[in-house]
């Protein structure tokens, strides 16, 4: 069942360096891929907690883009319906910083028309659509049904191993996550080391859904179309469904399953992260 804009293939490109080219902290990365690399990542990430992670989002987000990563960080964005206030914080900075978005075939077409007029309003020039190998689609999802017997792989072709071709250039990434938002997000730090020894930065991670409403309201920012319709968070079209007023607003992913995230945030994918 493929009920909305269903499109495979394609990649994208950056510059790819190392984490040791950091401005100024002397730091030396071992071999990507190896246990080091990831002990090494760790410390990283938590020396820039420690420097940076108490600063106010729009300045954490200024000093990563120009300074500790600069040229080699990307923001991963879902174009959901919180994700204008980090696109608008990220634009204020670089509208040319990359933005990597997972089109995994399954999107609600709506979602696909936020996601431009997001891009026209804020300027952004760099969008790179990141989609499922088609190759693979065919030998294990002809139909589009596979969200229902499996939707961990399911979303490990989707999502996890798109995102991890389109992250392979970078060093770092800027996700959209919030402790309010539960499960494993609770305990969210600011800045964190995730796999591929690649650095996470959460700029909204302390963030209350009143400072986001108020930094909507502020900055005029544009309302995803499905939002008035009582979607809060909005994946794919299959497994996102609408919320009650008393219900969390992620209450509505996979609702029907023990699953909370697609993977591209969990401990078992190689990569976790932002934009699910
Ligand atoms: S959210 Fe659902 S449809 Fe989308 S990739 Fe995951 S299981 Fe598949």
């Amino acid at each position: 069942m493929l009920d909305e804009k269903t499109e495979v293939g394609g990649s994208c490109g950056a510059r790819r360096s190392t984490l040791a080219s950091e401005a100024g902290n002397g730091f030396v990365a071992p071999a990507a891929g190896s246990r080091l690399a990831a002990e090494a990542a760790v410390d990283h990430a938590r020396m820039l907690n420690g420097r940076y992670g108490d600063l106010p989002a729009a300045a954490l987000v200024g000093v990563m883009l120009r300074q500790v990563f600069r040229g080699r960080i990307a923001l991963v964005s879902s174009f959901g319906t919180e994700s204008a206030v980090l696109l608008d914080l990220v634009a204020q900075v670089d509208p040319a910083t990359p933005i990597l978005f997972l089109d995994t075939g399954r999107l609600f077409e709506k979602t696909l028309r936020y996601r431009d007029a997001v891009a026209e309003r804020l300027g952004l020039t760099d969008i790179r659509v990141l989609r499922p190998d088609a190759w693979s689609l065919d030998a294990e999802d002809p139909r589009g049904e596979l969200w229902r017997a499996d939707a961990d792989r399911c979303c490990q072709l989707r999502k996890v191993l798109p995102l991890t071709r389109g992250l392979a250039r970078f060093d770092a990434w800027i996700t959209g996550r919030k402790r309010f938002q539960g499960g494993e997000r609770r305990r969210l730090a600011t800045i964190e080391a995730g796999a591929g020894s690649r650095i996470k930065i959460n700029p909204l991670a302390s963030w209350t859904p009143t400072e986001i409403a108020t930094y909507f309201a502020d900055r005029n920012l544009p309302r995803h179309g499905l939002e008035a319709d009582g979607y809060r968070s909005i994946g794919c079209i299959p497994c996102t469904d609408p919320v009650n007023a008393w219900e969390g607003a992620r209450a509505g992913r996979w609702r029907h399953s023990h699953k909370t995230e697609c993977g591209i945030h969990g401990r078992s994918s190689d990569v976790d992260g932002g934009g699910c």
